[in-house]
């Protein structure tokens, strides 16, 4: 018996944390057995709303790679894009699961796929066709569905807004339900547009490393949303009316989380959440409350790209506010 194989499932289970616990025993019997039979086992998982298991997924199949050789294949949208791209370049983002099972996967294998919401076409897709071709398949989809996980399902079909039109996905928001602190930002760019997950390029890896050095905690432990739910053409600014329709979606996440502090990350989410007028320069340096929540308001991880140290060092400033906050509301 391998333990990792628990493990997994039990990691897959508690980011669902909707599976009955005899459901995954049975889900535990099946795996193993599958990898006893000398069988190819596949995860896949998007990122958005599995994204805390699948990044598990991904750390496990890095982690055990040696040790597992190349039977466990972890397959998820945010760190596997370049086994993709090692497949082929033209894959379309329906395809992303489909493509490299239809390459790798035999009949007798296993493919693990898990949704928070189960609201995944591109996984739905892949399942589907494994089913047709006598490759077993595991589903770890959230029965119960959260509040969170019911609205950003209702998100998913959204036409509120003429960003739709141009949207790969809509970019929910990603982390913990439960979290003490939320950053709001101002809107998808490409790699979030492409990806499901929010803050997941360049400015993405700032925040990780902001969090990393400053609350010495990880993007899991937070929640992050933006104020749009849908990439702007050509990354330009959100317009007034589209962030107007669209604001329901983040004043529930709001609600919902009901975090103790709220991190908003340049003018947009600042000015939104603030209901001011003045700039993220301006306002920056200090917290406001707003009902049960305060608000840090700091800049945008794009403008410490741009700005360099300065920037950076007030952004560093303002996430020990942040810390701080949440510690004296603990
Ligand atoms: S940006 Fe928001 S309101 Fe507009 S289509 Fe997307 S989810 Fe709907």
């Amino acid at each position: 018996m391998r333990d990792w194989i628990s493990n997994y499932i039990a990691a897959q289970h508690k980011a669902i944390d909707s599976i009955p616990h005899d459901e995954v025993e049975k889900l535990v019997k099946k795996v193993k057995k599958v990898w006893e039979e000398d069988r190819h086992i596949f995860a896949i998982g998007n990122g958005g709303n599995a994204a805390n298991s699948s990044h598990f997924a991904t750390d496990l199949g890095k982690g055990s790679s040696d040790a597992l050789g190349k039977r466990f294949r972890v397959l998820t949208l945010g760190d596997n894009l370049s086994w993709l791209t090692a497949i082929g370049n033209d894959y379309h983002f329906d395809d992303v699961f489909l493509r490299p099972l239809q390459n790798y996967a035999n009949p007798g294998d296993l493919v693990i796929a898990t949704s928070v919401s189960g609201n995944s076409p591109n996984l739905v897709k892949a399942v589907e066709w494994a089913k047709g071709h006598g490759v077993q398949t595991v589903a770890l989809v959230g029965a119960k569905k959260g509040k969170l996980a019911e609205l950003a399902d209702q998100s998913a079909g959204c036409t509120r807004c003429p960003l739709a039109a141009g949207r790969t996905q809509v970019v929910f928001g990603v982390g913990d339900p439960e979290a003490d602190l939320m950053f709001v930002g101002e809107a998808p760019g490409r790699d979030e547009d492409l990806q499901g997950e929010p803050f997941v390029g360049r400015s993405g890896r700032l925040l990780d490393r902001l969090l990393a050095e400053e609350l010495g905690i990880d993007r899991s432990a937070v929640y992050i949303a933006n104020v749009v739910k849908c990439r702007p053409p050509d990354n330009r600014d959100p317009r007034p009316d589209e962030i107007a329709a669209c604001r329901p979606y983040l004043d529930a996440q709001v609600a919902l989380i009901a975090p103790k502090v709220v991190v908003t990350l340049g003018n947009f989410a600042t000015k939104l959440l603030l209901g001011t007028d003045r700039g993220i320069t301006a306002v920056r340096g200090a917290s406001y409350p707003v009902g049960d929540v305060e608000f840090v308001p700091t800049f945008h991880p794009a403008a410490a790209l741009r700005g360099g140290g300065v920037v950076l060092a007030q952004m560093r400033a303002d996430f020990v506010r942040a810390k701080r906050l949440i510690g004296a509301a603990a």
